[in-house]
């Protein structure tokens, strides 16, 4: 899995050489989908010394879960693994000085229940994921620092590590601030809001003996910046996670997992009322990470120098993802792989192959940005309105709740592929060269590939 010997591939004809960056979720969801195309050679390279995952838990929607049935990771999560709602309810909006409920999203009519949101630890994805991947490929403790274009329109990939190699297909899902879309767009450099979150798993049972904290997913709202999420996870993980806005002088804020002393934070929540100080006292006792809220304005394209393509958080450097980014990583990776096989199938050069991700996968990003604009819009009203604090909170909730949207939830990442690709196929040109022909005979066993 690791080490510095092996030597970089040659160029083989009818082969597509492709380097993943990044073993999250849409680095192991990409390599689960191109284990299934015969004529891809891909390898997974990982800055950590192994694939682990950091912070608390995640959520999967109806769009993430029908993702990970497709590829056959849902095989290896277990009902026991995942928190649902027995009453089909999404989340509460309490306010976190008086506990009052102000909001309770119910859901989901009409899905069936396998495909109903529900939340686990973000190690129990990791591992489904993980489980269905071939290891061989992938490479640990490989930190990617540099990249190259090469004359023939391949990429050059280089390692901390002095190891170097060449592939047709870079793809960067190497996370929010990633390393790839900083060399290949100088100009998007994403942003710290000033903002941290603090993520940590406790006992479920320890947590049940808080009284009046409700086994729901809650979200404890102030407007003084800070706020409490608390979920009950599968098995006996119980998440809470506290976000704040926090002065921090002569500190470069750059931590993505950093352990931290919750200890430091329980000061701030002093307004909050007694089951999140309860809570958030319990998981001071446990080990907290902390995250750097980091974000930028949307990459207008999502592929570079026609050998490049940015998945996951890579792709759209966003903050909290609508606690879908898993989904949206899943959908690029679901994009890229059925792209790549059509191109195959009609012939297509790489380049144009990844111009139709970028076709299918830039619209969906800008519709998004269009709903985080309205949020902020939101926000900023909040810190200059008059009243009580109380009806400050309740009238945040409320706008926030009318500005939100429902429809990334549910997409149907499928229907818009099928979609896009019947359109080429509609405008597809009908004669391909002969060697093209050939490639893809070669790789479907037709006829014998030729030695390289
Ligand atoms: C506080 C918080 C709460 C969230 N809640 C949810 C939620 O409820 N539901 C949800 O779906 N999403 C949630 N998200 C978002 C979700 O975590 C991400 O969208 C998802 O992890 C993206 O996966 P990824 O594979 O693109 O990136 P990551 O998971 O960040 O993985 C990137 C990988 O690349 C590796 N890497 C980075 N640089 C290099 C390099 N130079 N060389 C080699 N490897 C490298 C990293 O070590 C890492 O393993 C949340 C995020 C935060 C911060």
């Amino acid at each position: 899995m690791s080490g510095n010997d092996f030597k970089p591939r040659r160029k083989c004809e009818g082969r597509l050489q492709v380097a993943i960056i990044g073993g999250g979720p849409a680095g192991l969801g990409l390599a689960i989908e191109l284990a299934n195309l015969p004529f891809v050679d891909w390898d997974l390279y990982e800055k950590k010394p192994m694939i682990s995952e950091t912070g608390g838990g995640i959520s999967l929607q109806p769009t993430a879960l029908r993702l990970l049935e497709n590829n056959g990771a849902a095989e290896y999560i277990t009902p026991t693994d995942i928190y649902r709602s027995s009453e089909g309810k999404l989340e509460q909006r309490r306010n976190g000085r008086t506990g009052e409920l102000l909001m309770e999203e119910s859901c989901q009519e009409g899905i069936p229940l396998k495909y109903q949101s529900c939340r686990m630890a973000r190690s129990k994805l990791q591992t489904a994921l993980l489980t269905s991947v071939n290891r061989a490929h992938i490479h640990v403790s490989k930190r990617l620092v540099d990249i190259q274009h090469t004359e023939d329109n391949r990429v050059r990939i280089f390692f901390e590590d002095g190891f170097s190699d060449e592939v047709d297909l870079l793809v960067a899902a190497d996370g929010l601030r990633s390393i790839i879309r900083e060399k290949a767009f100088p100009d998007h450099v994403p942003e710290f809001n000033g903002q941290s979150a603090y993520r940590t798993i406790v006992s479920k049972a320890e947590a049940a003996k808080i009284k009046e904290l409700p086994f729901a997913q809650v979200f404890w709202e102030h407007i003084s910046g800070a706020w409490v999420m608390t979920c009950p996870l599968g098995d006996d993980d119980f998440e809470v996670t506290a976000r704040i806005r926090r002065t921090r002088e002569g500190e470069d804020p750059k931590s993505w997992g950093r352990p931290f002393d919750l200890n430091e934070l329980l000061k701030e929540y002093e307004d909050f009322c007694l089951p999140v100080r309860q809570i958030l006292q319990l998981a001071a006792k446990g080990q907290t990470q902390e995250f750097d809220m980091f974000s930028s304005r949307r990459l207008d394209s999502v592929i570079s120098h026609g050998c490049i393509a940015f998945i996951g958080d890579a792709a759209h450097p966003m903050l909290g993802n609508f606690g879908s980014g898993a989904a949206f990583a899943l959908q690029d990776v679901y994009t890229l792989a059925k792209v790549l096989e059509s191109s195959m199938q009609r012939s297509m050069a790489l380049s144009d192959a990844l111009i139709k991700f970028d076709s299918i996968r830039s619209p969906f990003y800008q519709r998004l940005y269009r709903v985080l604009n309205k949020f902020s819009e939101v926000k900023s009203v909040a810190q200059t309105e008059e009243g009580s604090i109380d009806e400050r909170i309740s009238r945040h909730v409320l706008r926030m709740s009318q500005a939100a949207e429902t429809w990334m939830i549910y997409y149907r990442i499928d229907e818009e592929v099928a979609q896009a690709l019947s359109e080429t196929d509609v405008n597809a040109v009908h004669t391909r060269p002969i060697s093209r022909v050939r490639q893809f005979l070669e790789a479907l066993g037709v006829l014998r590939r030729r030695p390289c």
